[in-house]
């Protein structure tokens, strides 16, 4: 496992931010870790990369305990703090070589660290003068410097505007294919965007550890479908997984369906092979958004 964490638990002094928290991760698989502020996500990931001890429990990544091999441990984790603490007066380029410095990186290693994060245009700029997107970038290539298995990000995505956040995702996405990638966020959008697997916790407590497949199978479909004329009900019958419809009005359709798969190619099919037309057609899944929000009410 590249990630093992059994039983952790975390107080600061009278206050519990974790109860009892277990989870592994795989090599190759990006996990969203979500919860709302206060859930124990920043505390987990100190936890993770030795920055703080549990009060309980023990964590290992790449098979090293952290606890008793905090050196070791962390040369297999590549960490992007919540707050990440840049040197604002130096220079692209200068502090990647500081960070790398520490694990004996040679330069090419540093130029293509700078290269795959898209900061070659950059590196000679003081980090002040970059963009938030830009010095997330730094982070992440700071993260990145020491080829480790595993990433912890602590809301990498945090204020970034709608393209950074897009160029992100994608770094995330291509570097997922190598690593484990833990990444916490507040973001829906962003977990069904880039995960596998999707951790939530709240108040310190673990409430969902499940595959994105896991999590829409759960889930009933809906989907509404406007057809160009009026059809029977004993047509929209003949529709495989149907749990109920409804002729709302005219030729629309709201029909709900118990099946994972997406329902909308076999609507096509279906009225293609009944010479009928599709006016119109919206899927009304219920997002994992909606299903964080009632978790975590
Ligand atoms: P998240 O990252 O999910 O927002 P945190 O891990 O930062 O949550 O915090 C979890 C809980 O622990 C919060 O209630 C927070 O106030 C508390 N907490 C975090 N760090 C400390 C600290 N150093 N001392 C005391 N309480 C803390
Ligand atoms: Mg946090």
């Amino acid at each position: 496992m590249s990630i093992e964490v059994q039983f952790v638990s975390k107080s600061y002094e009278t206050q519990l931010a974790l109860n009892e928290i277990s989870f592994s991760a795989k090599k190759g698989e990006i996990i969203g870790f979500l919860g709302p502020n206060g859930a124990g996500k920043s505390t987990m990931m100190k936890i993770l990369t030795g920055y703080i001890s549990p009060t309980k429990g023990t964590v290992s990544v790449s098979g090293i305990d952290v606890l008793k091999n905090p050196i070791a441990a962390k040369a297999k984790i590549g960490y992007l703090p919540e707050q990440n603490p840049l040197y604002q007066e130096m220079y692209v380029r200068e502090y990647l070589q500081f960070q790398a410095s520490i694990f004996k990186v040679s330069k090419e290693t540093i130029t293509s660290v700078i290269k795959d994060v898209g900061l070659i245009p950059e590196m000679h700029k003081k980090i002040s003068q970059l963009s938030k997107g830009y010095q997330q970038r730094v982070g992440l290539a700071a993260a990145l410097i020491h080829n480790p298995d595993v990433l912890i990000l602590d809301e990498p995505t945090t204020g970034l505007d709608p393209n950074q956040l897009q160029e992100i995702r994608t770094l995330l996405k291509k570097l997922g294919k190598e690593k484990t990638i833990l990444f916490s966020t507040h973001i829906m959008q962003e977990v069904e965007a880039v995960c596998d697997r999707v951790i939530i916790i709240k108040k310190g407590e673990l409430l969902i550890d499940a595959s994105m497949e896991e999590l829409k199978e759960g889930n009933e479909q809906s989907i509404e479908v406007t057809f160009d004329y009026k059809i029977e009900e004993q047509f929209i019958q003949r529709l495989p997984n149907i749990r109920s419809y409804k002729n709302n009005f005219d030729n629309t359709w709201y029909i709900t369906f118990n099946s994972s798969e997406d329902m909308r190619g076999v609507i096509f099919d279906f009225a293609q092979e009944n010479g009928l037309k599709i006016l119109e057609l919206n899927s009304k899944n219920q997002s994992l958004e909606a299903l964080f929000a009632e978790l975590t009410a």
